[in-house]
């Protein structure tokens, strides 16, 4: 209760001025995936390699006023030490109120018993959010491995038997051109494996092109019919409930979308590298996954990241991203954090 406090007390001061230090983190742990995806050419990285656990536990006892931390890949389970990084951010990480971690859901046995046991160390809040890119030979074509879709089924329903009140597990799914129109398709498929789904679980995020996924030259990814694409979203928010603070975000989230739809320019002043930044298994500090400007090294920074936040070049890049100097998106890494610091503006906007 005290950490959610804090968290919202952070968001809330966000609306006045850019905090003193981040309240999210987004941490890279691997550069490996087991997946093949059509939108993302992280798998195609024959050399990816992991943060090492020993540099984490440096990071976090230097690097501890986070209360968002969202583990990412990759496929974060690939790592055997998945407990071990949660472990260090227990011990470590007092005020973390949101543990998030993406995954494929293709290692499910693994993903389980890892979950289970990361449960077992009691955060406030931990979600997991398993991909899925459509009905099943969609999703299996999209993911470029057979038998992707049953295992993240299997995943999520697994997930979904944890009775534990701070756990929660929903489906992400990345809208590119090949599956723009097949949201509605997806969600019968999924009800068809799993009754008792809601529009609650699932989160949609747009697929894009960056550095980091290195998929530049994959323009083929990109919607190329807004007008169908905004009535997906619509369709998807009219049947949608606002049952939760984060399904209003979500909500939020997504009627932004519909607007970067249109434009092509972030929708609200964006808060990356003020209450976020991405840390790479590196140790380079960015604002985003789209934006491939680096603010720093923490390795050359004693892996203190306030003092790498008072430095010229964090500061330099920030007011890059604070004047729109940036190639502009709208994901729910950065989207989340964007209206938490935009509340007015997002809330009375008129509608999208
Ligand atoms: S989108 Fe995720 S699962 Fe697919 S290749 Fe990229 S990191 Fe792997
Ligand atoms: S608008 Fe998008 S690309 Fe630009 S800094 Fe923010 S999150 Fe990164």
């Amino acid at each position: 209760m005290i950490n959610t406090l804090k968290f919202a007390a952070k968001a809330a001061g966000s609306n006045f001025a850019d905090p003193q230090l981040p309240y999210k983190l987004t941490m890279v742990l691997t550069g490996r995936c087991n997946n093949r995806c059509k939108s993302c050419n992280i798998w195609q990285n024959q050399n990816a390699n992991d943060s090492l656990i020993e540099d984490i536990e440096r990071f976090f006892k230097k690097s501890n006023f986070f209360s968002w931390i969202s583990l990412t890949g990759g496929e974060i389970f690939l790592r055997n030490d998945v407990f071990s990084v949660c472990k260090i951010i227990k011990d470590n990480v007092k005020d973390v109120c949101f543990l998030t971690f993406p995954t494929n859901g293709y290692l499910t046995e693994k993903i389980l018993a890892d979950v289970d046991r990361i449960l077992g160390l009691n955060f406030n809040k931990v979600v997991v959010s398993v991909s899925l890119d459509g009905p099943l030979d969609m999703h299996n074509t999209l993911r470029g491995v057979d038998g992707s879709w049953d295992r993240a089924l299997k995943t999520f329903c697994g997930l979904k038997a944890v009775k534990n009140r701070r756990f929660a597990v929903n489906f992400g799914f990345t809208i590119s051109n090949y599956n723009m129109r097949s949201i509605g398709k997806t969600i019968e498929s999924i009800k068809a494996a799993y009754p008792k789904f809601s529009l609650k679980d699932l989160h949609l995020n747009l697929a894009f092109n960056a550095e980091r996924y290195s998929n530049m030259d994959n323009k083929g990814i990109l919607c190329t019919d807004s007008d169908g694409l905004i009535s997906e979203l619509t369709t998807y928010q009219e049947n949608k409930k606002l049952l939760d603070p984060i399904s209003v975000i979500d909500y939020l989230h997504v009627k932004f979308l519909k607007r970067y739809i249109k434009s092509g320019r972030t929708p609200l002043p964006c808060m990356s590298l003020a209450s976020s930044c991405l840390v790479d298994v590196d140790w380079n500090v960015y604002p985003c996954f789209n934006f491939n400007v680096k603010a720093g090294n923490l390795k050359e920074n004693d892996f203190d990241l306030a003092k790498l936040w008072a430095s010229g070049i964090r500061r330099a890049v920030r007011a890059r991203v604070k004047a729109g100097d940036c190639p502009h998106c709208w994901t729910p890494c950065e989207s989340f954090q964007t209206i938490l610091g935009n509340m007015p503006r997002a809330f009375f906007s008129k509608r999208a």
